[in-house]
């Protein structure tokens, strides 16, 4: 792909488009076009998410308004509690949560604090976004994920500025309130799937999500992706490699894999027919790193790096499990693997207003795609594939916490 092509894309997709969205459905079948323009079939593959309608929400504290955001499908109602402000979530500092309106030091909460925060008899809690050097007021809208409630009851939630959040702690035990109105539905998201037919019935899956957060326009995070997914398709359209290749633009990253993981739930019968899925989110940076997560053997992570001393490409690689679209699938037995550009937050920001093409580079996308392009090049046309299908079991565990299965240590 030529760098205006690519350009064409972040141009064309320069807009917010999250979860469930009409403007997340409208990236959908922009990447789905973009398969056809390539003569490539693909097709819209919906799932359910929880949506909400948020009527009303405020937080008020002696009688005046903090500004925030409530979080999605975290319920309805009216509680008043005193602040308590807890920056860990270690047994002592939970102790001192009950009948309280907790203020955490983050902008989202896993599951075993927030079962923990329930039990414990919080009442709702309050969490922080944004950098206190930024001259806007930005405030993220996040939602209760079903994961993180679980079976439990669930609690009222509102993120505020870090801003007001030091303000709040300094002032200390003030006593909020905080009123939600809102309305929970089902809405849909959807997975874009196109198929390169190989000589085998068996496939290299290569994802990448395409929604976005709130406030973010997704250059960095993740249309440098799916501008990736896309370069591969274009080299490998006219061509009948080993190995098929499946290519599938995730929706719904950002609130918990949910694309991901429902794609490995609907090709639950033909999980065994993928070889390898090939993960790629945000990439391009005119900063940073370039990584390889593998969540498989140790081998293919050591083949990785010899891949890139062979090539003059630096990539650091590690085993684990990576906070994108691979890990369904290595959840599921499939070896997977996930490449990145890893920037420091203060030179790329993302999950923000600042992600935009400012952040990129076209010229190391492309780098960084053929990069990618060479690994697929290999893998799709070995006589077979050598990634072993056992996950080992540092892999497993780090698997178990990451999904919520087992505390982590
Ligand atoms: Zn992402």
């Amino acid at each position: 792909m030529k760098v205006k092509e690519l350009e064409k894309i972040f141009k064309d997709t320069d807009f917010v488009h999250m979860s469930g969205s009409r403007e997340e459905k409208e990236v959908a079948e922009y990447l789905r076009d973009r398969c056809k323009d390539m003569g490539v079939k693909a097709s819209l593959e919906s799932f359910e998410v929880e949506m909400s309608k948020m009527e009303d929400f405020i937080l008020t504290c002696d009688g005046k308004e903090i500004m925030c955001e409530a979080f999605n499908c975290c319920g309805s109602g009216e509680v008043t509690g005193e602040v308590y402000y807890m920056p860990a979530t270690d047994p002592v500092s939970i102790a001192g949560a009950k009948d309280k309106i907790v203020l955490m030091d983050t902008s989202g909460i896993g599951y075993f604090a927030y079962q923990d925060l329930v039990k414990a008899g919080a009442k709702a809690i309050l969490f922080r976004y944004g950098n206190v050097y930024h001259r806007n007021d930005d405030i993220d809208v996040r939602d209760l994920r079903a994961a993180v409630v679980g079976e439990s009851k669930k609690l009222l939630c509102a993120m505020i500025n870090s801003r007001d959040a030091i303000k709040l702690v300094k002032a200390g035990n003030k006593t909020v309130t905080l009123k939600v109105k809102q309305e929970e539905y089902k809405g849909k998201s959807h997975n874009v799937v196109a198929t390169i037919e190989g000589q085998r019935d068996e496939y290299i899956v290569l994802t990448a999500h395409y929604d976005t957060t709130s406030l973010s326009h997704g250059a960095y995070d993740n249309m440098t992706g799916c501008a990736t997914l896309l370069h591969i398709m274009e080299k490998f359209a006219k061509k009948k490699p080993n190995y098929g290749l499946k290519f599938v633009f995730c929706g719904s990253e950002e609130r918990g894999l949910l694309g991901s993981k429902a794609f490995v739930k609907k090709h639950e019968k033909e999980l065994e027919k993928f070889a390898l899925n090939v993960n790629i989110d945000m990439v391009g940076s005119i900063m940073g790193k370039f990584l390889a997560c593998v969540s498989a053997e140790d081998k293919l992570a050591h083949y990785i790096s010899y891949m890139g001393a062979e090539l003059g490409f630096p990539v650091a690689t590690k085993t684990g499990v990576y906070s994108s679209d691979s890990t369904p699938f290595a959840d599921a037995g499939v070896p997977a693997l996930s490449f990145a550009r890893m920037a420091a937050g203060d030179v790329a920001s993302f999950h923000s207003r600042y992600d935009t093409m400012a952040l990129l580079s076209m010229k190391q996308l492309l780098a960084d795609s053929e990069f990618v392009v060479k690994f697929v090049e290999r893998m799709a046309n070995s006589a077979c594939i050598p990634v072993s299908r056992e996950i080992p079991e540092n892999v497993k565990k780090e698997l178990d916490e990451y999904l919520f299965r087992k505390r982590r240590k």
